[in-house]
C-alpha cells in the first residue's frame, strides 16, 4: 500500500517535471509508453491476419502460412511481430539502437509482450551481436527487448544463451540469398547452456528476411530445444510477402 503511493508520488512528480511524450513525435502524451493519437493510427500493428511462420500479412483470411513458408518451412515455427516496418517504427528502432535512446525498449517492449504465449514456460533469448559490437555500442537493443517483454510476461530470460561466433557484415543491402550466406554458421550455443525440451522464443528488434533468426534456430534445435519462435518489434513487409489473396 504504502509502495503504491509512494510510486504513484514519484510519477507524479515525474509527469511533472518531465512529461510522458509520444515515442513517436515527441508530442507530450498521457501515460509513459503511449504514443500520441496521431501516430498511434499510423502505425500498422500487426496480428492476427499474418503468418503463422512468418508473420507475414495474409490477404484473404483462410489460411495460416503463407505460400513460401508452406513451399518451404523456416525453422522458426512462429513469428509474432508488433508492428509493420515503415518510417515511423523504424525511426524507433534505430533511435533505440544508435541513438541509446534505451527508454524505447519499455514502448516497444510493451506492444511486443502482448504478443508473448506464456503457457509452457518458454524461455526468451535475445538474438546476439558479436562482442566488438557489443563491446562499441555498449548495449545489445535485442537483450534489452528481451528483458522489457520479459518483465512484462512475466517471462523468464536468458541472455547469453547463443553467442555471435563472428563478426558478419552489415546487411542493410543485400538480398535474402546473400543474407542467408552471410550469418550461416555465425551463431552458437554458449558453453554449458541447456536447451533440452524446452520451447524458445527469439527476441528481436527487426526482421528482414529472416536469416538471422534460422541462423540462431540451428544450434538451438541441434541442442534439443523443442521449438523455436520469434518474437520482434517489427517486420519488414515487401510486396512479394503479402501472398494468399
Ligand atoms: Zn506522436
Ligand atoms: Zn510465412
Amino acid at each position: 500500500m504504502a509502495a503504491t503511493i509512494l510510486h504513484r508520488a514519484r510519477n507524479a512528480v515525474l509527469n511533472f517535471v518531465l512529461p510522458p511524450r509520444c515515442a513517436g513525435c515527441g508530442d507530450v502524451v498521457g501515460t509513459v509508453g503511449d504514443f500520441c493519437a496521431e501516430c498511434w493510427g499510423k502505425i500498422d500493428w500487426l496480428g492476427s491476419g499474418c503468418c503463422e511462420r512468418c508473420a507475414a500479412p495474409l490477404e484473404g483470411g483462410e489460411h495460416d502460412i503463407c505460400l513460401p513458408c508452406e513451399a518451404k518451412p523456416p525453422l522458426i515455427e512462429k513469428t509474432r511481430a508488433a508492428v509493420r516496418y515503415d518510417d515511423l517504427t523504424r525511426s524507433l528502432a534505430l533511435k533505440l539502437k544508435y541513438g541509446r535512446r534505451v527508454g524505447l525498449a519499455k514502448v516497444m517492449g510493451m506492444a511486443m509482450a502482448r504478443q508473448v504465449d506464456t503457457s509452457d514456460r518458454p524461455i526468451l533469448v535475445p538474438v546476439p551481436l558479436h562482442r566488438w559490437r557489443l563491446w562499441k555500442r555498449g548495449f545489445n537493443q535485442s537483450a534489452l527487448l528481451a528483458h522489457e517483454v520479459g518483465r512484462r510476461s512475466n517471462v523468464e530470460v536468458v541472455p547469453d544463451l547463443l553467442q555471435r561466433k563472428r563478426a558478419t557484415v552489415p546487411m542493410t543491402n543485400m538480398s535474402t540469398s546473400q543474407r542467408i550466406r552471410n550469418v550461416r554458421g555465425a551463431m552458437a550455443m554458449s558453453p554449458g547452456a541447456d536447451v533440452e525440451g524446452r520451447r524458445v522464443i527469439l527476441v528481436d528488434d527487426v526482421r528482414t528476411s529472416g536469416a538471422t533468426l534460422e541462423a540462431c534456430a540451428r544450434p538451438l534445435l541441434k541442442a534439443g530445444a523443442r521449438r523455436v519462435e520469434a518474437i520482434l518489434w517489427a517486420r519488414v513487409v515487401r510486396p512479394r510477402d503479402i501472398t494468399r489473396s
